[in-house]
């Protein structure tokens, strides 16, 4: 899933990085996303993305030695630290309030998701 809106910049396949997905973002950010098993349908170079939709599968596509996402941030063309970036980044904007209800059907999807994976000490206990 792109971690924000953008515009797909690349969408490419090799033996290095398998399939990768770039995407550019405001303030010069490009997110990576490499080693995909598939593409998303429609996605590619030029198409603009939201912020969560889907644009490739996971996998071990390239030098990867098992399926993982390998995901990187560049900004201005530097690679940085996508957890140090992300906490300068704005906020999003906050879920409305016609659309809290189904905020919290989801939300209680993906946690029964994590809460059935092998980690059994996910997720950690959630701050109210
Ligand atoms: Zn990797």
């Amino acid at each position: 899933m792109s971690v924000a809106s953008g515009r797909v910049v690349s969408v490419t396949s090799d033996a290095t990085n398998g399939r990768m997905v770039r995407v550019r973002h405001a303030s010069g950010y490009v997110s990576q996303y490499l080693h995909l098993s598939a593409f998303a349908a429609g996605i590619h170079a030029g198409v603009r993305v939201e912020q969560g939709q889907t644009i490739g599968r996971v996998g071990a596509s390239g030098l990867a030695t098992g399926p993982h996402l390998h995901y990187g941030l560049t900004k201005n063309g530097a690679f940085v630290n996508p957890l140090l970036e992300h906490r300068n980044m704005p906020p999003g904007d906050p879920v409305p309030a016609s659309e809290l209800g189904r905020f919290a059907l989801e939300q209680e999807k993906a946690l029964a998701i994590f809460s059935t994976s092998s980690s059994s000490t996910f997720p950690p206990t959630l701050a109210q």
